[in-house]
């Protein structure tokens, strides 16, 4: 491993155990830095950072309770995606302790945050929810997950010829491209063609609306995020398109968002790194539609450590462990199938 690659990681572990005050969530908080470090611990043999992560998750689902109930729901910022990361390293850690707990809480609170939803997308809403459960489909109790998997369906079934879809965004964060992904997870592993059907009539919409002179979605520049960003932009949206197995309905888009994402990581005025809408996400987008790791320019912060997964620079550094050490492409939230 590169020399400064390595002093990176390290640094950023080091700094990410002594932060705590992000909140409980996946996507910027305790659970996205258990995460990393957890990973981290293995790949480099350190156990301080192993316990570290532990103890990060432990406290986690302490603090889950303090998510607004209208986010309870979601992967990212909600609690079905704190209980499914401490589940999924529970079981990596041989933790049958924090197993225990944390299959407890999913076969209380799942359910019920799920059903309960107000919003879909994969951050706060139901989308998340399913999300979650695909990510845990292996390590659930069978019987729990027959059973949840049935009352997910029918309520899907029931809810959204009713809801119809609240969000006109199309990226991967509060839009289609994330619902897609969601119901497409769930929906392999379920063998459950209506949800298939959905996420196709989704994806085809997302690729109708796709500008080929911005060689990107107008509608994707909220915030000042750029054309290109993980949450809103080109990148999420191939990443949810490859890592679930959908395919677009023309090649001309992967191969318009595979320049433009080429120009933007060889652009040395980008300062904004982090994956969810700065460098680390356009090089994981780039990565997946050329089938080839390490393409672009070494990304190291000259800033100071900013804490979270998603959002700062814990993500950063889980770029470099997942490149070097070929782990789960957790990231976009699931684990890394690609079409
Ligand atoms: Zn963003």
């Amino acid at each position: 491993m590169n020399k400064s690659i390595l002093n990176f990681i390290n640094k950023t572990a080091e700094q990410s155990i002594t932060r705590n005050d992000n909140g409980p969530d996946f996507y910027s908080g305790l659970a996205g830095q258990a995460w990393f470090l957890f990973h981290a611990g293995l790949c480099l043999n350190n156990k301080k950072w192993i316990k570290a992560a532990e103890l990060k998750i432990n406290k986690a689902l302490l603090e889950m309770e303090l998510i607004p109930s209208e986010k309870k729901a979601g992967f990212y910022e909600g609690s079905s995606g704190i209980i499914a990361t401490a589940i999924i390293l529970a079981d990596k850690m041989k933790s049958k302790k924090l197993l225990n707990r944390s299959l407890n809480l999913w076969d209380q609170e799942f359910i019920k945050i799920f059903t309960s939803t107000d919003s879909e997308d994969i951050f706060t809403g139901w989308a998340g929810s399913i999300l979650s459960f695909a990510m845990v489909w292996h390590l659930i109790p069978t019987k729990v997950r027959k059973s949840q998997a049935k009352i997910i369906k029918s309520w899907l079934d029931a809810e959204i010829p009713k809801r119809g879809f609240l969000t006109q965004e199309l990226g991967l964060a509060h839009g289609y491209a994330g619902i897609a992904m969601a119901l497409r997870c769930f929906s392999y592993l379920e063998q459950w063609k209506p949800g298939l059907r959905i996420a196709n009539f989704l994806e085809k919409y997302i690729d109708q609306n796709f500008n080929s002179n911005l060689r990107g979605w107008e509608s994707s520049q909220i915030n000042n995020h750029s054309i290109e960003s993980w949450c809103n932009g080109s990148a999420g949206i191939i990443i949810a398109r490859r890592s679930s197995g959908g395919k677009f309905n023309s090649s001309t888009i992967p191969e318009a968002i595979k320049h433009k994402l080429f120009e933007r990581v060889h652009d040395k005025k980008i300062d904004e790194i982090p994956f969810c809408h700065g460098h680390t996400g356009f090089l994981v987008a780039l990565e997946l539609l050329s089938k080839k790791k390490n393409i672009g320019p070494e990304i190291i912060p000259v800033k100071s450590y900013r804490q979270g997964l998603i959002n700062g620079h814990d993500g950063v550094a889980y770029y470099y462990l997942n490149t070097i050490m070929q782990m789960p492409l957790v990231l976009a939230g699931i684990k890394g199938k690609e079409s």
